[in-house]
């Protein structure tokens, strides 16, 4: 008997909750947004800091034209790099 990988059945556009730290440019502030499949690839690509938060998303931020959420305005987080103390 073969064993399957366990996956979820793959229908229709999923979203997720994805964070990433966005360029020196940008900010270099940590944004999360929840993403359909094609940006996730785009984000990944882009910033290598990317990485899920294990949420599902409703939408997908970058297709509606919403900006990202800035996390540093969410939340406390610490800052990121800056650990030479
Ligand atoms: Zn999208």
């Amino acid at each position: 008997m073969r064993t399957a990988p366990v996956r979820p059945p793959e229908r229709g556009p999923t979203f997720l909750a994805i964070r990433w730290q966005q360029t020196e440019e940008e900010g270099g502030v940590v944004v999360e947004a929840s993403l359909c499949r094609k940006h996730r690839n785009e984000i990944a690509l882009r910033y290598p800091s990317a990485h899920g938060c294990g949420r599902l998303g409703d939408s997908c931020d970058i297709c509606e034209g919403r900006q990202p959420k800035r996390l540093s305005e969410l939340e406390p987080l610490k800052p990121l790099g800056d650990s030479l103390t």
